[in-house]
């Protein structure tokens, strides 16, 4: 990592996870200045609000703008921490977890200082083994530490935090769902409005953070608002961990600077595509994002306007790499098969959809498609999106869209010859 570094300031060893490193490495620092250097909880959050950070879970909402719509005179004000980190692709709030889950409960702390809140949680992916012990086992320390629970460093800050492992719904990791999920209810998503900043977990004002969003927090209250809101690009500023998983020579978590070229993540930092093959194409922000051709990345950088302009997002920050010889049909049933797997099935259009979707793409694969499979794999995104009441609808729809607009032939090919035209090459 060359310039400023959230994640990666430090030499990473399997201590890094525990209190004594974290604090050597200057960790709780940032509680340490708003508890006891004069910062008004405002304050903190105008830290936030100058700094420019935009949720990393993958919808990118200001965190400051989210911690901004809470009725901070409201009796009881909740915190939950997103670490229901599933989507394909997407392994950075786990690195957190596992090396740095401090730097999250600090985070979770700083947040709760600047919100009023007194119980925070943080909701764990249930399959989750590791990070929920490193995380539990930094609890305990911080606990022991005066860190968290009562008076904090002997303020009037008091702040407890609770973690709660989930059952492995995907769906969980959608924000309503996950305050359901917390409430001991069905992970169905709820109807918005009303949004959780108004009424979220127990009918209270809840703020829900993502995990990577927490653990910037006591970097920008170190350092400042207007020192994070000069790294990267102006308008989504900061470093992002990018998960680069795929064909490549050196798969793993890079943190770079928004506005930082893509293809050079992938040739460069990565290694470029396994085995000296030809990119073919990126899904450059989790599973779910519209796939990239390898022409088309060429000039994008890693921000929300470049991934935009290019017809994509930034998603989570995941960057799967496929190379030349990839049965597109293949990769596509698979992403398709997860969220059939995962829709929660409340709405019909992404219940039926989905499992629809697959079904054609199950079949083409078998070597029984027909002529009209790929007419209905374009027109049944169209009935699932906007038409649901959460994203996951979308989510699933958007990858068979883009794959079919952009190897539209390949499906033909499948098709008319009960084969891929990429068989006996890469697999998916
Ligand atoms: Fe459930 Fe899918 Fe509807 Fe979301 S869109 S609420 S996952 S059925």
């Amino acid at each position: 990592m060359r310039g400023t570094s959230i994640f990666f300031s430090h030499t990473v060893t399997n201590q890094s996870h525990t209190l004594h490193e974290y604090r050597t490495r200057g960790g709780y620092g940032g509680l340490t200045r708003a508890l006891t250097g004069g910062m008004q909880p405002a304050d903190v959050e105008k830290e936030v609000m100058a700094s420019g950070l935009q949720g990393r879970g993958g919808a990118g909402f200001p965190v400051g703008t989210k911690w901004s719509f809470v009725n901070k005179k409201s009796p009881v004000i909740y915190l939950a921490c997103n670490a229901d980190e599933g989507e394909p692709g997407t392994f950075k709030d786990r690195w957190i977890l596992e090396h740095s889950p401090h730097q999250l409960i600090e985070g979770v702390l700083l947040a709760s200082y600047a919100l009023g809140v007194r119980h925070a949680f943080i909701y764990i992916r249930g399959e989750f083994d590791l990070p929920l012990r490193r995380l539990q086992g930094a609890l305990d320390e911080a606990r022991h530490a005066g860190l968290v629970g009562e008076r904090i460093f002997g303020t009037e800050f008091s702040c407890d935090i609770v973690i709660h492992r989930g059952a492995g719904a995907y769906v969980c990791g959608e924000e309503s769902s996950l305050l359901n999920s917390l409430e001991g209810r069905k992970g169905f998503p709820r109807n918005k409005p009303p949004f959780p900043a108004v009424k979220g977990l127990y009918q209270r004002p809840t703020v829900v953070n993502n995990v990577e969003s927490l653990a910037t927090v006591p970097w920008i209250i170190v350092n400042g608002g207007a020192a994070y809101a000069a790294i990267g690009v102006k308008k989504n500023p900061g470093t992002r961990l990018f998960g680069i998983s795929g064909h490549v020579e050196r798969p793993g978590l890079y943190e770079r600077p928004t506005g930082y070229p893509l293809k050079k993540i992938i040739e460069v930092d990565a290694g470029g595509v396994l085995g000296g093959r030809r990119l073919k194409a990126v899904i450059p922000g989790g599973s779910s994002t519209p796939i990239l051709t390898a022409a088309e990345i060429v000039n994008v950088t890693l921000d929300v306007e470049s991934m935009v302009r290019a017809g994509s997002m930034m998603g989570s920050g995941g960057i799967i790499v496929i190379a030349e010889g990839t049965c597109m049909v293949r990769l596509l049933q698979v992403l398709t098969r997860f969220y059939a797997h995962e829709s929660c099935g409340q709405c019909t259009p992404c219940r039926e959809g989905t499992d629809w979707m697959n079904r054609i793409l199950e079949r083409i694969l078998a070597g029984r498609g027909v002529a009209g499979d790929l007419a209905a794999l374009r027109a049944i995104p169209a009935g699932i999106m906007g038409n649901t009441v959460c994203a996951l609808g979308d989510a699933a729809s958007m990858p068979v869209l883009s794959f079919i607009k952009k190897f539209g032939a390949e499906f033909d090919y499948f098709v008319e010859h009960g084969r891929s035209m990429n068989a006996g090459r890469l697999a998916a």
